[in-house]
């Protein structure tokens, strides 16, 4: 129970590694806001899950690439926990095209559901952070914004866009206690994942050195560490969780 008397906004939490982590943070005691965008049963069981096994948790629906909503957001988890001292940015989407291919909507959808949220979420959340001079925010980037990925430009764009944020954040509020690193999952076996055609599948498996997907609570554990009080003494850092996938 290493999140006792801790409050945690889990963005995306209805669905994948979103779900995954909120059940995680509930499972080791903190009161966890469950945020989603359209699918309000998935949010709801994912927070009746957590209140079934004695935990704590509410729902929150907001677009957290609208700057407002995102502080609405933030301002819910205060007011209805009485405090916030984790962020996982984890709302994400795909639009995947060859560039030649790829419309300008598909490019700015990507954008500001995966990087202009991050900020969103970040600026509200470290305004409270700032006071209480502690704090952790944590990042759900990619590998593909590491090593880019064909067919992808515009979300290996958004997630490397996600590392120069969490590194510059970082830098930003040291001083302040307050920590920010990312999480860079490979192959992980959610909704996305299952979308992928059959044969680029068993593809992208030959790639892997562990020789299989990841799991979403593969995800949210490597996420409960880096929120943990054993990583202190970590900021700016991206951990890699992709089976072996990109080695740097
Ligand atoms: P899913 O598609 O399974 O879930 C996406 C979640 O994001 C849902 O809860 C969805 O809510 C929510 N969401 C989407 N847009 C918004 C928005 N504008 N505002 C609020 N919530 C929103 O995704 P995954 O679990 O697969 O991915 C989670 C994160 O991990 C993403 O950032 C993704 O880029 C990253 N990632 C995933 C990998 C994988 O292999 N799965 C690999 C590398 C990174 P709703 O259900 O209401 O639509």
């Amino acid at each position: 129970m290493g999140f006792q008397d801790k409050v945690v906004v889990v963005t995306g939490a209805s669905r994948g590694i979103g779900r995954a982590t909120a059940l995680e943070f509930g499972r080791q005691g903190a009161a966890v806001v469950v945020n989603f965008l359209k699918d309000a049963a998935a949010a709801a069981s994912t927070a009746e899950e957590i209140s079934a096994a004695g935990g704590r948790a509410a729902v929150h629906q907001a677009d957290v690439s609208d700057y407002a909503a995102a502080e609405g957001l933030i301002k819910f988890a205060v007011q209805e926990f009485g405090d916030l001292h984790i962020l996982v940015n984890n709302a994400g989407i795909t639009r995947d095209g060859l560039i030649m291919l790829m419309s300008e909507a598909d490019w700015d959808v990507v954008q500001s559901t995966n990087l202009k949220s991050t900020f969103n979420c970040s600026k509200a959340a470290v305004r409270h952070m700032l006071r209480k001079r502690r704090g952790r925010v944590i990042n759900i980037t990619s590998i593909a914004g590491q090593i880019g990925n064909a067919g992808q430009t515009n979300y290996s764009a958004s997630k490397a866009g996600q590392i120069g944020f969490t590194k510059a954040l970082a830098r930003e509020v040291a001083s302040r206690g307050i920590t920010v690193n990312a999480v860079a999952p490979g192959y992980i076996e959610t909704e996305v994942w299952a979308s992928v055609p059959e044969a680029a599948r068993r593809t992208a498996l030959t790639l892997i050195p562990l020789g299989r997907t990841g799991q979403p609570e593969e995800i949210a554990k490597a996420v409960a560490f880096l929120a943990s009080d054993d990583a202190a003494y970590i900021t700016g850092h991206v951990l890699t969780v992709d089976g072996g996938m990109a080695m740097f």
